[in-house]
């Protein structure tokens, strides 16, 4: 089996360099660089026709299917759109990708007048959106949905453009079903994210086909006939949020970045090595969990990071009294042998020690654990690791 490589989506050039093999990739994906305008892609790209996988939680690359990042940032996009645009006036909006209808709720809540159109290809959630008013559901990939041109105010598409098999192409299209001067709220996984510290978990997982830092999905958004309004937090991470108007027309030429493509080749050589030295510390960090026995030990966050402290680290998760994860508890009943329970299971658990096994929601969980058990001492995923690289070096 020996696919042709294809050519960058972006700027359409055969331009692609193997830069990194994902571990535990269930689709034989490689990740590729383009040396001409630095976007970096992920190959073969994906049949669409396959059957969706079950849900899957491991720190490899075959993480999936249980999409519970999307609903965290319907916040987010509503203050961008409360920046710009007056949700008092009656709108059309497109929700690419609509999930759960979390984000379809909330702007439907803060724009009376307002109807959306919905589209969501998985048969688990589209359901969701069907009984919300003002709401058209349409049960499709985007790519398939067949809208009128300059036929909405606001196009709405949050963590969905990294899974398409031609963002650029589904860019232009958003310009193209919006009418002039229309709105654009984008959002995406961001690549900086990689060159942290704490980088652990396989971050090039199977369902994402392409990996865009602030200047490439930038380029691409100008390109395809946006003005960009609002850039993404330099804060933030984790997730890259644009807002842009429709302007003009798309670009046909892109010009070469080389510097961004010297950035991105520099970001995945050292999350390589990070990775790498974080998964060999990972047996140290067991090591001193496990230290704690005979303390009430809870664990909160039963996703990538604790998949890999059992897998690679080889923690015994029996020792827990306590498996916390609000989310993973709706699509599954236990992890690694431990039934998970929701939060609320810490009121009166008497933990004496609760580990916070989360990067991005870190702050949240940590507060809510000061709440529901305030006499536990809070072990942070970052110090622990920390801790475990320095012991791994002495
Ligand atoms: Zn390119």
């Amino acid at each position: 089996m020996h696919a042709e490589l294809p050519s960058c989506d972006f700027c359409g050039k055969d331009s692609l360099s193997f830069a990194y093999q994902p571990e535990g990739s269930s689709r034989g994906l490689k990740v590729y660089l383009c040396r001409h305008c630095g976007l970096v892609q992920s190959a073969p790209r994906i049949d669409r026709t396959e059957k969706r996988h079950a849900a899957a939680v491991s720190g490899g690359a075959d993480w999936g299917n249980v999409r519970y990042g999307k609903g965290f940032r319907t916040q987010a996009a509503m203050e961008a759109l409360a920046r710009h645009a007056d949700l008092q006036q009656a709108a059309t909006l497109l929700d690419v990708g609509s999930n759960r209808g979390r984000f379809a709720a909330a702007f439907l809540d803060a724009a009376p007048k307002a109807h959306i159109t919905a589209v969501e290809p998985d048969e688990r959630y589209a359901g969701s959106c069907q009984d919300l008013p003002r709401t058209q559901l349409i049960w499709s990939r985007i790519e398939d949905a067949k809208l009128a041109d300059a036929s909405f105010d606001i196009v709405h598409s949050c963590h969905t453009i990294e899974h398409l098999a031609h963002p650029f192409a589904s860019l232009k299209d958003h310009a193209r079903v919006l009418k002039p001067g229309g709105l654009l709220v984008l959002d995406a996984p961001n690549l900086v994210l990689i060159g942290g510290d704490d980088i652990l978990e396989e971050w090039f997982i199977d369902k994402h086909l392409y990996h865009f830092s602030e200047v490439t999905l930038g380029r691409m958004i100008e390109a395809a006939g946006f003005t960009i309004v609002q850039r993404p937090d330099p804060n933030d991470r984790i997730n890259l949020l644009f807002v842009a108007r429709k302007s003009g027309m798309p670009q046909t030429e892109i010009a070469a970045d080389p510097a961004e493509t010297v950035r991105a080749l520099n970001l995945i050589t050292s999350y390589t090595a990070t990775r790498a030295a974080n998964r060999a510390a990972l047996a140290n960090a067991a090591r001193e969990l496990e230290s704690l026995k005979g303390q009430r030990v809870a664990l909160w966050g039963a996703g990538r990071l604790f998949d890999s402290l059992v897998r690679v680290g080889g923690f015994d998760p029996a020792m827990l009294t306590h498996l916390i994860d609000a989310h993973l508890i709706q699509h599954m009943d236990s992890r690694h042998g431990v039934r998970l329970s929701p939060p609320h299971a810490l009121t009166g658990s008497m933990a004496d020690v609760v580990v916070v096994m989360s990067r991005g929601f870190a702050d949240e969980i940590m507060a809510e654990v000061m709440r529901l058990a305030p006499q536990a001492r809070v072990i942070l995923y970052a110090d622990l690791l920390a801790r475990a690289r320095l012991a791994k070096a002495a």
